[in-house]
């Protein structure tokens, strides 16, 4: 069965820096001057995002399909 995550944000390590939106394949992370944003319908549990953020500010949390 397939997985589907979460990604959580770490807020106190994000500086906002808009690399995790740049990589997602499905724009389901979205970045502004004031706040990060996460979109759960588009999201596809591929984890890119948590692998390319600089400071490890997200994590991803398994919601659905662990097996
Ligand atoms: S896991 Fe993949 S699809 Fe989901 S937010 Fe991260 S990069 Fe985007
Ligand atoms: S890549 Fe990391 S530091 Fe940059 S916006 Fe995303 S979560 Fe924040």
């Amino acid at each position: 069965m397939t997985e589907k995550i979460r990604i959580i944000v770490n807020e106190d390590k994000c500086y906002l820096c808009g690399g995790c939106a740049g990589v997602c394949p499905s724009l389901a992370i979205k970045v502004s001057s004031s706040k990060w944003e996460f979109f759960q319908d588009k999201c596809i549990s591929c984890r890119i995002c948590v692998t390319a953020c600089p400071v490890g500010a997200l994590e991803a949390e398994v919601v659905e399909g662990k097996t």
